[in-house]
């Protein structure tokens, strides 16, 4: 078991912080906050490039990328990894990005993290372009579960979204990944005026293939600033677009810290054809059992996707610190976790029009999302 310094100050070395847990924290070696929520979901940006430029993430010219030297080295993502999952905790590990694809070290990557002596459940976020010739090493390597992003079948509107005519490759690699893995899920963000309209065709295909489609409203977190409240298509939006084809009824298994609402979908007849998920993190936001913590590829902490702030782990890490002091600045960077993202007009958040929300300056592309 873990020692928790509480107060005990640490000899310090230069660039090592002398970290100290605040005194009113539970001697708790998992990632606890002031709410009593306890991270054990980590999600993990191998980096902020990508080879899509969807208008809800990145700009069109695509973002500055971050120099090599400051994005974590495979044995730096597998030590921080390893602290995660031996010292605080952590029990799923999801890679994403940026593009994780993009990544040639990948499936080496998986494979160390697979044999950490506490393996966490590994899954992967992506586009999928590529997937098709590596989908057999990831699942050799270990990986548990991989959930892609389609916004769409159709290839022009696809063109639209993603900035890129990568339809057939998408397609490509979902094939592949479905015959590597048990459960494939589908990510959609749904944009008016673009493809609201597809996402009942969406759904008869994912359930005809047996993935499991999640909607995902879209959060002010693009590059362009672009987000309107008043514009996003809202959960309701989206159920009420899927009942024109499709029953939906509350799923009565737990949800158990899941983002999304599932509910079983049955068609004209009746019969159950599967499920779908809901994120509607803007407007039923489940900050209240959010159990996230997050790395940045610079190998940042972030509480929240919507946090103003992060912490260093990676320039101590460099430092020369130990395992202790990097698992305290993990845990003390947590316990600081806000009760809300503060965006909403419902739940835990305030009113956007009066709470003075503000973007965070990284977009989802370059915190991981
Ligand atoms: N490149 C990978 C992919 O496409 O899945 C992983 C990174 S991408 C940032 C992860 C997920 O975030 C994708 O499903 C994408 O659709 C979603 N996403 C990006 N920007 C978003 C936004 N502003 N609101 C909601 N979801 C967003």
């Amino acid at each position: 078991m873990t020692t928790v310094s509480l107060g005990m100050p640490r000899l310090p070395g230069a660039g090592v912080p002398d970290v100290r847990l605040p005194a009113d924290r539970p001697a708790t070696g998992g990632l606890v906050d002031t709410f009593g929520r306890v991270a054990t979901d980590l999600r993990v940006s191998l980096t902020d490039r990508c080879n899509l430029r969807c208008t809800y993430c990145m700009p069109a010219e695509g973002l500055p990328t971050l120099p090599k030297d400051s994005v974590m080295t495979r044995e730096e993502i597998v030590r921080l990894v390893g602290i995660a999952t031996r010292d605080l905790g952590v029990r799923q590990v999801r890679f994403t990005g940026g593009e994780p694809l993009l990544r040639r070290d990948l499936v080496e990557i998986v494979r160390d993290c697979a044999a950490l002596p506490r393996r966490p459940e590994l899954s992967l976020t992506t586009n999928a372009v590529g997937l098709d010739s590596r989908a057999a090493a990831l699942r050799e390597a270990g990986l548990d579960r991989v959930n892609v992003s389609l916004d769409t079948l159709d290839p022009d509107t696809f063109a639209t979204l993603a900035r890129r005519p990568f339809l057939e490759r998408t397609l490509a690699g979902i094939d592949a990944a479905a015959q590597q893995f048990d459960l494939v899920k589908i990510n959609a963000v749904l944009v008016r005026g673009v493809n609201l309209d597809h996402a009942a065709e969406l759904l008869a295909w994912c359930l005809e293939r047996g993935f499991e489609l999640r909607f995902i409203e879209q959060m002010p977190l693009d590059a362009d600033h672009a987000w309107d409240r008043a514009a996003m298509v809202t959960a309701a939006e989206v159920r009420d677009q899927l009942g024109t084809r499709f029953a939906l009824e509350a799923d009565e298994e737990p949800r158990d810290g899941a983002p999304a609402e599932r509910f079983v979908v049955r068609g004209a007849d009746g019969a159950r054809l599967g499920r779908v998920g809901i994120i509607a993190s803007v407007t039923e936001p489940f900050c209240d059992d959010c159990r996230r913590t997050r790395l940045t590829a610079e190998g940042g902490v972030r509480d929240c996707l919507f946090a103003h702030t992060e912490t260093d782990l990676l320039g101590p890490l460099r430092a020369g610190a130990d395992d202790a002091v990097l698992a305290d600045l993990w845990r003390a960077a947590m316990w600081e976790k806000q009760a809300g993202h503060g965006m909403s007009d419902t739940g835990s958040g305030t009113d956007l029009d009066s709470s003075g929300f503000t973007q965070p300056e990284r977009t989802m592309s370059a915190i991981g999302g």
